[in-house]
């Protein structure tokens, strides 16, 4: 497998091969500004010490604080977090908000943690990494096994530490203690969004279009219930565990209470006949839209020529390679980048970082009604752009960011304005 962050930097060098950008801007965005690795020592509910590898990156500030989720999984690692920051830079400039890019990590499989256990280790996150982070400097916020709950011990850690409440030093928080209406399914109904904003030049219509989604979170189960509701089909879904396939469709909502009930998608409610198979095999399956909503490099140069979706909206980040990339394009798929796709989780969280610091709270109707105003003429922008310049939608967003990034840069002169 090729490198990730190499991979993940050829895309921005494939979005400035199409305009004309300084190369300072080039050599600013080459490496992360900084990254911090710690070692977490936990005590165990049994008595003994355990330490976790953990570690949380700033890739880029130029337009602002940088943000960027806390994600807890076995195979996090250094390369994985600055990646993830790298794109997020790219996410935050797309979708205009004064923020740069972030992220964090440690590696541990969560699940398998007791909840005292998940609360010490959420804690000695913030211990390791309190000086990193600030509501002026580095806002984390969830990610993959990492939800609210989590938040908001981080910021009771950080609130301790710095002797006073500092709700915005962290997004993705439970209502109750600072969070933003509407920051639960935020992520989901971005995608939602741009997809129904571009519905007609996609030429799709909700109830004949089926989808197919890879990972049933917090991402890909709220997209879903959204879809369902407007009469597009869910013919598949997975989890980390098995994959399941029906041409009838499937109500999202029951199979996720049957989920909760029986901690499995085996013999979960469909319309028709159920059938059951691996994950590898769901993203291959008849469908009009394809969803990867779990993990990164999931549609690669092996499996990428079989996927017969029409379309391919990343919900997760990374899980398109470039080489599949090129693959899909030659194909005719069209594929919604993630930096665009998911990018309603981290508009919300600015939402609520603005909340925090105002210390004035908004509806639910008015976050919908800002996140839809926000997304919508970005996806239009970048579609725009796809045309005009004749590349594929990721290549566009890249150009669209790059457009923003170079601007605030060369704002702090460039070598044209100082030899002149
Ligand atoms: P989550 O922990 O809520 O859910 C992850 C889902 O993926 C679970 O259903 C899990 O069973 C499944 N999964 C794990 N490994 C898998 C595998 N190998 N194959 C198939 N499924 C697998 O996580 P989430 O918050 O929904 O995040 C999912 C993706 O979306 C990640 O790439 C994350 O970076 C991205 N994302 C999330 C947010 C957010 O606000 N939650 C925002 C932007 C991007």
């Amino acid at each position: 497998m090729p490198r990730l962050f190499t991979e993940a930097k050829k895309r921005l060098r494939e979005a400035a091969s199409h305009m004309s950008v300084d190369p300072d801007v080039m050599e600013k965005l080459k490496y992360p500004k900084e990254t911090l690795s710690a070692s977490l020592l936990v005590r165990m509910d049994d008595g003994s010490r355990r330490c976790f590898k953990a570690w949380r990156c700033r890739y880029d500030d130029t337009r602002g604080p940088t943000k960027g989720g806390i994600r807890f999984h076995t195979n996090v690692r250094l390369e994985e977090i600055m990646t993830l920051a790298f794109w997020m830079t790219f996410k935050c400039a797309v979708a205009n908000l004064p923020f740069g890019g972030a992220k964090g990590g440690v590696a541990v499989n969560a699940s398998k943690l007791s909840k005292s256990e998940l609360e010490r280790l959420s804690r000695a996150y913030v211990k390791a990494f309190h000086s990193f982070i600030g509501p002026d400097r580095d806002i984390p916020a969830p990610d993959m096994y990492t939800n609210s709950m989590v938040m908001g011990w981080m910021e009771d850690e950080y609130s301790a530490i710095v002797d006073h409440p500092s709700p915005a030093v962290i997004t993705g928080k439970p209502l109750e203690l600072g969070g933003s209406e509407g920051r639960t399914d935020a992520t989901g109904r971005g995608g939602y969004l741009v997809i129904r904003h571009l519905e007609k030049d996609f030429e799709i219509e909700p109830d004949k279009t089926s989808i197919i989604i890879q990972g049933f979170g917090n991402a890909g189960y709220n997209f879903a219930c959204l879809m369902h509701a407007d009469g597009y089909k869910i013919v598949g879904i997975s989890d980390s565990r098995l994959a399941i396939y029906d041409t009838e469709g499937m109500d999202p909502h029951s199979v996720h209470n049957y989920k909760m009930k029986n901690g499995t998608l085996s013999g979960a409610p469909s319309n028709g006949t159920l059938k059951e198979m691996t994950n590898q095999e769901l993203l291959i399956e008849a469908c009009d839209i394809l969803i990867p909503a779990a993990l990164e490099n999931q549609i690669t140069a092996d499996n990428a020529s079989k996927i017969q979706a029409r379309i391919v909206c990343e919900l997760a980040n990374g899980p398109v390679t470039p080489a599949a990339d090129k693959i899909l394009c030659e194909n005719g798929t069209i594929v919604i980048p993630d930096i665009l796709a998911n990018s309603g989780g981290v508009i919300v969280s600015y939402f609520e970082w603005v909340q925090n610091k105002a210390g004035y709270y908004w509806s639910l109707a008015e976050v919908h009604s800002k996140l839809k105003e926000r997304i919508e003429p970005e996806a239009r922008t970048i579609w725009k752009i796809s045309l005009e310049k004749n590349v594929d939608m990721r290549t566009a967003a890249y150009i669209h960011a790059l457009e923003r990034l170079s601007k605030a840069v060369t704002a702090h002169g460039t070598k044209a304005y100082f030899s002149s």
